[in-house]
């Protein structure tokens, strides 16, 4: 897994192509727009020269001819003012369709690439900065892109134009124009760079705070966080953090503005120089009054331009930063592939084989697994015993392909599984996890999710909920299957542990896969439940292969064979008789819980 750094490369050209593919028509609209709001300001500084020099002569001639052109400029004015802001509004609401798509189509972006990834991301921190980084960025950066290019071809165009007119007064002045922006320009290069370095540092403290602050707002924490009396703590650690993560961003901002004034001090020393030149040529009759009128608005709205081209620039870069952190997330790669040559799974024929499996996860060191062994044959009832942590959940894992193994190899009827799609290759398998899910929707949907790709079967959802004996619950609530379960959203249930357990066990049987894997299924039933479940076990798993995680060994005994998982290896294998003959850990893990139980 590699989560590089920022390279400085040319993103933005890669982030004006996303915009163009979410929505080119809207794009074309205000690539237009905003040529056509370039112009305005050039036929607005022509025209008020034009009604100066009317009115000055009109006055000096006193002819009633040069009044009828001073009412026709005056009106020109006045409609190109109006177009002006017409074109603004409309350019607004053009930018905000444009944004929407893109902020649309960039949650499918992020939200196809979370799918994809590998299970290993989402135990790295380093992960979650990217994705906090990229969430941050990716719905709106693109489009600040564009506008900030769209800006800089505005204003430049504008900009020409203006230093164009300028040209024709004197040369020296288009110099003294663009000098006096030079020390802003380099300012805002150097805290863009200064910010987006911050900001990449403080991600982990961001999100921290973000911890704190879902800690005391969020459901699962709320009654945790009451009984122990933890909100003061939490709330203390949250303002912490955030005092220090905005106090430094504040610091970097204050540092920024103060020498932001002191560069405006270069443009004041600009304006005095142009003025007292333009005022010098009117008054000694070089040029008309309305000249020096078009020339005053041309050096002011020159200055506004220049500064609007650069900032725009200094945007740019700053984007280039920021953006690179969503490429860099959609650039994260899946391990987990198909290896060539691709071959089809198919279904279970013959069996599931594990040989010389070894595994750890990143960051640990001693293997979890070392060199295990296992055969999982059609058809059969596979318990999995072992301590806390010996690595059950996690060869489960490994069977339904969430994780690669380091080494060794699993093949499906004598096939090597790294040559199948992962996604066609877990079809085979339906689990129940420990941590399993629970998702806020209508019960009935909570059990259609084991098996979301096939069109909604009411009976096939009815009999996973009687399989589970969680049928006559649901048929009592307001809605029956219809009713949302959770307590997110108005009109729902809550349900309680054991009863999302056994919603849980619906959803696993309702799929219809080869493979049924159960990872300590009942450990939130009650004994009179949990009993009444396993004597059905058989007719629950008919014609499927299933494996159980289980730490009650009543529960284990049903199974054909029972394997002991220690030390990363299968220690021992047997039937439950076979077992307790045997007299090695299963023995003695079994005496141990049934001593447990005489009082
Ligand atoms: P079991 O199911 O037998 O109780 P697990 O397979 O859940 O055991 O876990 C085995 C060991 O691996 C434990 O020590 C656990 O802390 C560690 N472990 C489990 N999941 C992860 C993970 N995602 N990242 C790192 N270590 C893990």
């Amino acid at each position: 897994m590699n989560y590089p750094s920022n390279k400085t490369r040319l993103l933005f050209l890669k982030a004006v192509k996303l915009v163009w593919e979410s929505a080119p028509g809207w794009a074309t609209a205000n690539i237009f727009i905003s040529v056509l709001r370039s112009i305005f300001p050039l036929v607005l500084v022509y025209l008020i020269k034009q009604l100066v020099d009317g009115i000055t002569g009109a006055t000096g001639l006193g002819g009633e001819a040069n009044l009828n052109l001073v009412i026709w400029y005056i009106l020109a004015i006045v409609i190109t003012i109006f177009l002006d802001e017409a074109a603004t509004s409309l350019g607004n609401l053009v930018r905000n369709k444009q944004s929407y798509r893109l902020e649309s189509h960039m949650h499918n972006l992020l939200h196809s690439k979370s799918i994809q990834l590998d299970l290993q991301h989402f135990e790295n921190p380093e992960y979650y900065d990217s994705l906090a980084r990229a969430a941050r960025e990716a719905p709106y950066r693109p489009n600040t892109i564009v506008n900030n290019l769209i800006s800089i071809a505005r204003g430049l165009l504008s900009l020409l134009l203006m230093a164009g007119l300028l040209f024709y007064l004197h040369w020296v002045i288009v110099i003294i124009l663009l000098a006096a922006n030079i020390p802003g320009i380099w300012l805002r290069l150097h805290y863009a760079g200064v910010l987006y370095n911050f900001k990449r540092e403080q991600t982990p403290a961001a999100r921290k705070t973000a911890y704190f602050k879902w800690l005391l707002t969020g459901d699962r924490p709320s009654r945790e966080l009451r009984l122990f009396g933890l909100g003061d703590y939490f709330a203390n650690l949250f303002s912490k953090n955030f005092r220090e993560l905005k106090e430094e961003e504040i610091g970097i901002i204050r540092k920024r503005t103060s020498i932001e004034l002191i560069t405006g001090i270069f443009k004041a020393a600009a304006f005095l120089l142009a003025l007292w030149y333009i005022a010098k040529e009117t008054v000694s009759s070089q040029i008309s009054v309305g000249d020096m009128a078009m020339y005053l608005v041309a050096f002011r709205q020159g200055m506004v331009y220049i500064k609007d081209v650069f900032s725009s620039l200094a945007g740019l870069y700053e984007d280039n930063l920021f953006i690179g952190d969503t490429f860099e997330f959609l650039n994260l790669k899946e391990q987990i592939v198909a290896v060539p040559p691709v071959i089809e799974p198919g279904s279970l024929n013959k069996s599931i084989n594990v040989s010389n499996l070894s595994f750890s996860y990143p960051g640990t060191g001693e293997p979890l697994l070392k060199n295990l062994n296992l055969e999982i044959r059609k058809g059969e009832t596979i318990a999995l015993v072992g301590a806390n942590g010996a690595g059950k959940s996690t060869l489960v894992r490994l069977l339904c392909r969430l994780y690669d193994p380091a080494e060794g190899k699993i093949t499906l009827d004598g096939k090597n599984i790294t040559h199948m799609d992962p996604a066609s290759y877990r079809k085979l398998f339906s689990v129940i996890f420990q941590d399993f899910m629970l998702y806020n929707l209508s019960a009935g949907d909570n059990i259609r999710m084991g098996d979301i790709f096939t069109p909604q079967n009411r009976e096939r959802i009815k009999t996973s909920a009687s399989q589970t004996g969680i049928d006559e619950l649901i048929e009592a609530l307001p809605k029956g299957y219809d009713t949302v379960i959770g307590r997110l959203f108005d009109d729902s249930r809550e349900l309680s542990w054991g009863e999302w357990q056994k919603i849980a066990m619906a959803r696993a049987l309702y799929r219809d896969a080869p493979v049924l894997i159960l990872d300590e299924p009942t450990s939130a039933l009650d004994a009179s439940t949990e009993y009444e479940l396993f004597s059905r076990f058989k007719e629950i798993t008919r014609d499927r292969t299933s494996i159980l995680i289980s730490h009650r060994f009543s529960n284990v005994s049903l199974a054909d064979r029972i394997l002991v998982l220690d030390k990363g290896i299968i220690a021992e294998e047997g039937t439950h008789d076979e077992l307790m003959k045997a007299g090695g850990i299963y023995n003695e893990m079994y005496t141990k819980q049934s001593s447990g139980y005489k009082l």
